[in-house]
């Protein structure tokens, strides 16, 4: 069967390549977190599908490069139009496949989607000015240039708003797209597809290819016809395309993994710094950038627990889809199974389990309690290990010079969360961090504008405004003489 029903709506399973859908002699099965119900068959593109891609985009590439910002930004604001008229229809396609919140799909995620392509098409109209620059007499006129196909690999938590959040840019600047989504997660990403072809997007101006990572994945990484590389996903995935990439020179764009902290300032207003705390359980601790070491000065450990522990208490686990729901499933038994391992070790080497620590028995399936361990050794693997699930650490400090070492002192840098009274206070923490987003007394805004990504192992590169188009255009400097003109 070449099309599922996913929410009452026909989802296709195969791929979508130049404008056409086709199959894969194998598949594999994709299967709901939220209760294991079987979504579907999916096609398992391999080298062939891949290349099949490659060449279709390579071959749109042409003349979508040359159509310029504004008619790519009439089709582009067109597709953002149909995700908006669709975001009911997305919502629930994502919230059956990842299990993530249907409340914060429709509210959030999904609007958001249509910003991400909508944002970037009309940054390239209106803001992507050539710069020009003079020397004695002789223009530099610097462009943005359209690079090529870039290949796009995204994960399984947050599936169409990542894949978008370089869809976006990639086909503003001109780019041509093969997108491999997560084989967990592939459904929006079919659905997106067939927007892009009611929006009058070109055949082969955008492709998608499902598969296994080792399969699809590596072959479109490794191919020769590729300009570019985005990636989102786990660390040791990244060294791989690293290599991969090393072989073409392909420049890569790597958004990775953290383990961010969450400072409580002794000035910090606890009640905030509670509610941000509790935040960092959102989409079940799947969020790269959650500030999961919650580091809390000593003076106020306890009052600041007390009033973590309430909130924590009245978070409800249960169906995503039941808007009273605040805590879903992990996403897939062998993500449950390395969460438990790590909460199990904590255990087993005798860590303080405040609350949580293993799996909700009342819902059984994939639902992981929300976990709490106080005061874990520093250095032990629960400390400095991203574990991607509902499971937080509590450590106390005494001094500034203290918290700033335990913030920087694992080998990621995406995110810092600080939370505190005094501006002077809070600036003098910020200025010390090594991170690529610091959020102070708040959590999670993000405006497209701004540069995000990683410093240290948690990625290459930066997303959002002008660094977007750094990326995935060929930035070019063409000096223009005074002299030697004939008129
Ligand atoms: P996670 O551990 O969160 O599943 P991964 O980094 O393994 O994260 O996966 C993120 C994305 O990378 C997925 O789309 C996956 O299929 C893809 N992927 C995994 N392995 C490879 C690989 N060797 N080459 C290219 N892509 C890969």
């Amino acid at each position: 069967m070449s099309t599922i029903d996913v929410a009452g709506v026909a989802v296709d399973t195969r791929h979508y390549i130049n404008g056409q859908r086709v199959a894969s002699a194998e598949t594999y099965v994709n299967t709901s977190p939220i209760d294991g119900t079987f979504l579907g068959d999916i096609a398992r593109g391999g080298e062939a599908e891949i290349d099949l891609a490659v060449r279709a985009a390579r071959a749109a590439f042409p003349a979508w490069s040359k159509l310029g910002p504004h008619k790519r930004g009439e089709l582009l604001n067109k597709l953002a139009d149909l995700v908006e008229a669709n975001i009911e229809t997305l919502a629930n396609i994502e919230t059956l496949d990842n299990g993530a919140l249907l409340r914060s799909h429709l509210r959030g995620v999904m609007p958001r989607v249509a910003m991400n392509i909508r944002f970037f098409a009309d940054f390239a109209m209106n803001e992507l000015k050539h710069d020009v620059f003079e020397t004695r007499g002789h223009t530099n006129n610097v462009s943005w240039d359209p690079s090529g196909v870039a290949a796009l690999i995204t994960p399984w938590n947050a599936p169409l708003m990542l894949a978008t959040w370089k869809i976006g840019p990639a086909l503003a600047a001109g780019d041509t797209v093969v997108l491999k989504p997560a084989e967990w997660t592939p459904l929006t990403a079919s659905y997106f597809a067939d927007l892009t072809k009611q929006a009058g997007i070109p055949d082969g101006v955008f492709n998608v290819v499902n598969g296994y990572g080792k399969e699809a994945g590596s072959a479109l990484t490794a191919h020769p016809g590729i300009a570019r590389i985005s990636f989102t996903g786990s660390v040791p995935t990244a060294k791989i395309i690293a290599h991969a990439a090393a072989d073409n020179l392909t420049p890569v764009s790597f958004e990775l993994g953290g383990k961010s902290p969450c400072i409580v300032l002794a000035d910090a207003d606890l009640d905030l710094a509670a509610e941000i705390a509790v935040e960092q359980y959102d989409n079940a601790g799947q969020v790269c950038l959650s500030g999961t070491r919650i580091l809390v000065h000593e003076s106020i450990a306890d009052a600041f627990a007390e009033k973590f522990r309430e909130k924590a208490a009245a978070l409800t686990q249960g169906d995503p889809r039941d808007p009273a729901t605040d805590i879903g499933p992990q996403i897939h038994q062998v993500h449950f199974d390395r969460i438990k391992g790590f909460v199990d070790r904590a255990i087993a080497e005798g860590h303080n389990i405040v609350w949580g620590g293993e799996p909700n028995a009342e819902l059984g399936g994939l639902y992981f309690t929300p976990t709490l361990v106080m005061n874990p050794a520093p250095g032990s693997e629960i400390v400095t290990s991203e574990i991607f699930g509902p499971v937080l650490v509590m450590q106390t400090f005494s001094t500034d010079d203290e918290v700033i070492a335990m913030a920087n002192g694992t080998e990621f840098g995406l995110a810092a969360v600080v939370v505190s009274g005094d501006r002077d206070h809070a600036a003098r923490i910020t200025n010390e961090l090594v991170a690529g987003t610091i959020w102070v007394n708040c959590f999670f805004v993000r405006d497209l504008r701004a540069p995000f990504g990683g410093s240290k192992k948690s990625g290459i590169g930066r997303d959002g405004g002008i660094w977007s188009f750094d990326f995935y255009a060929d930035v070019k400097n063409t000096v223009i003489s005074p002299n030697g003109w004939k008129e």
